[in-house]
């Protein structure tokens, strides 16, 4: 192997020449106490940024193997060096300017949310740093002791400050492991106390702002509270007992005034699926992880989604066995959003008033004596909310401040009073009796079977001209597809775009098992099993060129990404 006295060489007799010629580095270099690993070479200054790695022995890192005994610590602490890794760089890389990018020394860095990503890789063997360099110019020469400066002096800095224990605040990485063992070790736990969610008292729910993930100031902030009759108790690994207000399996509604925090409970239920850093006021904020919010999305397309148990008789007889579209409603997205989120082995629909139908969401006794059921298409979720949970094991989480219709349906009532939570299920319980609503339950016998829709393998297609392949993530909102654009904006548990970067890999490596024999859950579950068994890398269609910028998705939102393409045709199966 070549030493960093090499390295430096080559890059002092290539100073001046054109940018080209930066492609002698690549390969690797021996630095003594690391192995620097130049994967990928930019083409010209503006091209995205080179790829390298950074690889420390563990004889010289010195991990603790506390930190990373079981898999929860092992993501956490992956997790820590990013994140320190991105605050080093961030001091260190200054001082080289050039044209386009150069300077950069970059991680992909994670926002409040603690997610297996391919940034860094921690093994009993070694600590891999994978990172991006802008290599210097100016213009479109190589300016190759601006070079030396980064990749013999910078680089070697940063890895040293974040890849060293010696280096690491260990407090700080002890908490981080800590607190990410003992939330996924509540969410292991949720189901054995009957329970989709729990929020643990003191939570800090609200965030900075509409665009920040970031929590609210403290000052401001009212931490939760659970109402005594719902509390529950965990008994952590780290932190000993935690309490807070758990939510339990069947239909629970949260209802209250305007602006008294019923979304923001909701939206902390979403994100909950993941395991939060500390400080984030989430940390012990833990659902089910197979929980999907649930919406209206009008406008997206939809490929042969059973959406009859909602939805018959549409004008001009459109078949809703079998329902496409390439504008959805209202009411029709949001059924399909359901259908989809159940075929993918959703566990919990978590809804909300603000972003539903309300066509979809209830029909009153008023509307049902003047439109009768022959002439709506529609059958409410009010009438098959409880199907859902009595036939298929799934739970709902409902926010409805507008409607007391749902009492009759509810096995819990929270009442969110001035951002506090409090238990109205007797109350409720007593007001739906006094108040009988005299609906007619429209429901019908059952909710029905979920069908098998598979998808035919030619209806993905990531090339974009000349069989080239084009795929790209633009930030967390949508994904180009070859010819195509996903758009994932309406799918709120998706929270990083390193998500979306994997995601659409996903889909293009999961036709290798969607031969149109295997529904779509059956097909992304064998690619998820793959990354289990092979980590994120095995998703990178560039071999040999290091993925460090993908984050783990949740197969959920793979299913609803593969949904949203717009070319997808499906065969739909006998279940
Ligand atoms: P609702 O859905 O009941 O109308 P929201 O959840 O949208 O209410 O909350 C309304 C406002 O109150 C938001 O600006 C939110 O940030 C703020 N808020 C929510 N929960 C809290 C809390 N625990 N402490 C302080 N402010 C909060
Ligand atoms: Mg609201």
């Amino acid at each position: 192997m070549r030493s960093s006295r090499d390295l430096a060489e080559i890059l002092k007799r290539i100073d001046g020449r054109g940018y080209k010629a930066y492609k002698d580095i690549q390969g690797a270099y021996d630095f003594g106490w690391f192995t620097l690993y130049i994967d990928h070479v930019q083409g010209d200054p503006f091209a995205s940024p080179s790829r390298l790695r950074a690889r420390v022995p563990q004889s010289k890192a010195q991990i603790p193997e506390a930190w990373r005994k079981n898999s929860s610590r092992l993501v956490a602490l992956e997790d820590y060096l990013t994140r320190q890794f991105a605050r080093v760089a961030g001091a260190v890389a200054r001082g080289v300017k050039g044209t386009g990018k150069s300077g950069l020394i970059a991680i992909d860095k994670p926002g409040q949310q603690v997610l297996p990503r391919t940034s860094m890789v921690v093994t009993p063997e070694y600590v891999e740093s994978r990172f991006v360099v802008g290599l210097p110019a100016s213009g479109r020469r190589v300016l190759g002791h601006q070079a030396e400066t980064i990749l013999c002096h910078q680089v070697p800095e940063i890895v040293r400050k974040s890849l060293l224990a010696k280096n690491l605040d260990s407090q700080a990485v002890q908490e981080h492991v800590e607190v990410v063992e003992d939330a996924d070790y509540i969410r292991e736990h949720l189901a054995e106390q009957g329970l989709v969610a729990f929020v643990a008292n003191g939570s800090i729910l609200p965030r900075a702002s509409g665009i920040s993930d970031k929590p609210m100031n403290a000052k401001e902030a009212v931490p939760f509270q659970s109402p005594k009759t719902l509390e529950v108790t965990f008994i952590t690994p780290n932190h000993g007992e935690i309490t807070g207000m758990g939510i339990k399996v069947g239909i629970t509604l949260i209802v209250g005034g305007g602006y008294h925090g019923k979304s923001t409970l909701l939206r902390a239920l979403e994100k909950g699926v993941y395991n939060h850093i500390p400080g984030d006021g989430r940390e012990f904020v833990i659902t089910n992880p197979n929980a999907v919010k649930i919406r209206a999305e009008d406008g997206r397309g939809v490929e042969k989604v059973k959406i009859s148990p909602f939805i018959v008789n549409l004008p001009r007889g459109v078949d809703t066995d079998r329902f496409s579209t390439s504008e959805a409603s209202g009411s029709t997205s949001q059924a399909a959003n359901i259908i989809e989120a159940l075929e993918g082995g959703a566990e919990v629909l978590l809804i909300d008033e603000d972003t539903s139908a309300t066509n979809f969401m209830i029909r009153d006794v008023r509307m049902q004596q003047l439109v009768s059921k022959d002439k709506e298409p529609i059958t409410p979720f009010i009438d098959k909310v409880r199907q859902i949970y009595t036939e298929l094991g799934v739970s709902t989480v409902i926010v409805l401040g507008g409607s007391g219709d749902y009492f009759d349906v509810a096995d819990t009532v929270v009442m969110m009073d001035e951002y506090c939570p409090r238990d109205v299920t007797a109350a409720a319980k007593q007001v739906a009796e006094a108040y009988r609503t005299e609906r007619i339950p429209e429901g019908g016998a059952g909710f029905g079977t979920i069908s098998r829709r598979c998808p035919l393998p030619e209806s993905i297609d990531p090339t974009k001209g000349r069989g080239k392949i084009k795929i790209a993530a633009r930030g967390v909102e949508s994904i180009q597809f070859g010819r195509e654009e996903i758009n994932l904006r309406y799918l709120e548990q998706l929270v990083d775009p390193s998500q979306s970067r994997a995601i659409g890999d996903i889909i293009f490596y999961a036709k290798r098992y969607l031969d149109g024999s295997r529904s779509i859950r059956e097909g992304i579950e064998l690619v998820m099993q793959d990354i289990e068994r092979e980590g994120l890398d095995v998703i990178s269609p560039y071999k040999g060129q290091h993925p460090g910028d993908y984050a783990l998705p949740r197969r959920h939102e793979v299913i609803a990404a593969l949904n949203r393409l717009r070319t997808l045709k499906v065969q739909v199966k006998p279940e």
